[in-house]
């Protein structure tokens, strides 16, 4: 086999739109680079970017999608339900993660079939090390997640800093780590903080197992963007990494923007020509995420807030009873906000409105999908971390790189719980927040700094920069090793 030859790459994404949207987009940019990429997941979420995946075959990209069956009978879930924001209950996310399970067998028999150079598997499953092991096929973790999360969850379960302090609220020093760093126990997941043995804590632990067995760790994300932390978890940590973001980023024009996973979202240009009659960055956008859904008496805060800031506003809204549809607003809001905020009641076109010049600042829950994409198009956030690694995510925006301000969130939640019973934000909070994001000399140099980055993200992608080399290197290594 020639140095050239091409590689074959298997991507297995968790059935999440967070997993789903980067790791299909890091597939699309893996055939850019050459490679021979199929896609596995199940129908309905394959679904979801099938017109994407045939404008990059009509491009000539090595790209495709294989379709596996759904386990849903087997664990009890109903039809129908593939993917995490299908989830409306408690009781279901065991199920769920039970289901994910069954795609062992599947997956080990198109590995044994196809044989590729590589499997691409979510960090949430451990044992995709082990059966790509038994054809002699290198594995990497996808992760979807900041490096400098990987760092500080490592810190934290190295060290334990968080037994040191005895109230939740307490802050201690999460240790060795490039900056300062403080957190509290509140906003740890508890499958970092308790030691009782649940099935997230156990599913953790397997895949840090599996992280360090792997080939190597593929990560969304820049070497300029969080130096230090790249370099930490390489060198201190001793993990293969390779830098290939932001994976955003190979999506070429407003239709690939706008297309990200979900077929039903507001009219794309409707939004765009209410943006285009915007000053730039006068327009705060809003939006949790794909899973989280807020409950009626939060977004009435919100809305308050909102009002008050006196900002315009895109404001996409998922509310925890869709029943009752309109009460949370306050009386008259929708009037009076006329042509001063849209409500996008479902799906957004969030990289396409990010991009837009006339927005100037993003309320967001800190996933890193939405994170970096926000960095991505220079535009500086309003934290308002709710559950998963997304406090650190808030640290890294606020105290790190300093282009964003805390609403406050206070403490960490469970998958699926609503934050509102813990705490609320109050309309103060909000428009506290908002203003020192979107007005005033802080806000502008804030703003300047994410402008810096962005410009820093486009070159990394370019020829020659660094994810685009990172890339190529890790390509390299993988001919040389697996020839
Ligand atoms: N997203 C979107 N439109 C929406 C909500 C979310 O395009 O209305 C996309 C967003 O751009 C991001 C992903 O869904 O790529 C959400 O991932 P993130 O890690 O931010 O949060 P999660 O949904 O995993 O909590």
């Amino acid at each position: 086999a020639s140095n050239s030859r091409q590689l074959h790459f298997i991507f297995f994404p968790q059935l999440a739109h967070g997993h789903l949207i980067p790791t299909v987009d890091t597939a699309r940019l893996f055939a850019m680079h050459g490679v021979k990429a199929t896609i596995v997941t199940t129908p309905l979420n394959a679904l979801l970017f099938a017109s994407k995946i045939q404008r990059e075959k009509q491009l000539g990209f090595d790209i495709s999608t294989m379709v596996i069956k759904f386990p849903a009978s087997e664990v009890g879930l109903p039809e129908g339900c593939e993917n995490v924001s299908s989830i409306t209950s408690q009781e279901m996310t065991p199920k769920f993660l039970k289901a994910v399970t069954l795609f062992q067998q599947p997956l080990e028999r198109i590995l044994e079939e196809l044989r590729p150079d590589c499997l691409v598997a979510d960090w949430m499953f451990p044992w995709a090390t082990d059966i790509a092991g038994k054809f002699g096929i290198p594995r990497l973790v996808f992760h979807g997640k900041s490096s400098f999360a990987l760092c500080v969850a490592d810190s934290l379960i190295r060290h334990e800093p968080f037994k040191k302090v005895s109230s939740e609220s307490e802050a201690f020093d999460v240790p060795g780590l490039p900056d300062q760093i403080t957190m509290t126990r509140l906003q740890l997941p508890d499958y970092i903080k308790d030691t009782a043995e649940t099935d997230r804590k156990k599913l953790m632990d397997e895949a840090i197992k599996s992280e360090l067995t792997s080939y190597g760790v593929i990560v969304n994300s820049f070497h300029e963007l969080e130096s230090a932390y790249t370099q930490h978890y390489s060198k201190v940590m001793g993990r293969k990494a390779w830098q290939v973001g932001p994976v955003s980023l190979c999506n070429r024009n407003n239709e690939d923007k706008a297309e990200r996973g979900n077929a039903a979202f507001i009219d794309r240009d409707e939004c765009l020509r209410w943006l285009d009659s915007k000053k730039p960055n006068s327009v705060l956008y809003i939006c949790f995420g794909s899973i989280f859904r807020t409950s009626a008496a939060q977004l009435n805060e919100i809305a308050k807030g909102l009002e008050a800031s006196g900002q315009d506003f895109i404001w996409v809204v998922r509310k925890v009873n869709d029943e009752d549809r309109e009460e949370w607003l306050p009386e008259g809001f929708e009037e009076r906000m006329e042509g001063k905020g849209l409500i996008i009641r479902g799906w957004a076109a969030q990289v396409l409105i990010l991009d837009h010049e006339a927005v100037g600042g993003f309320m967001t829950h800190c996933g890193w999908n939405s994170t970096i994409e926000s960095i991505t198009a220079g535009v500086p956030m309003v934290t308002w971390p709710i559950c998963a690694e997304q406090f650190c995510n808030e640290k890294l925006i606020a105290e790190v790189l300093k282009i964003g301000v805390g609403v406050g969130a206070k403490e960490w939640c469970r998958w699926g719980d609503d934050p509102s019973t813990k705490f609320k934000v109050t309309k103060e909070d909000i428009e506290r927040a908002v203003s020192r994001v979107m007005v005033g000399e802080e806000a502008e140099e804030m703003r300047s700094r994410a402008k810096e980055l962005k410009n820093m993200a486009r070159k990394a992608v370019e020829e020659g920069g660094s994810s685009y080399s990172d890339l190529n290197a890790l390509l390299d290594e993988l001919r040389l090793n697996c020839p």
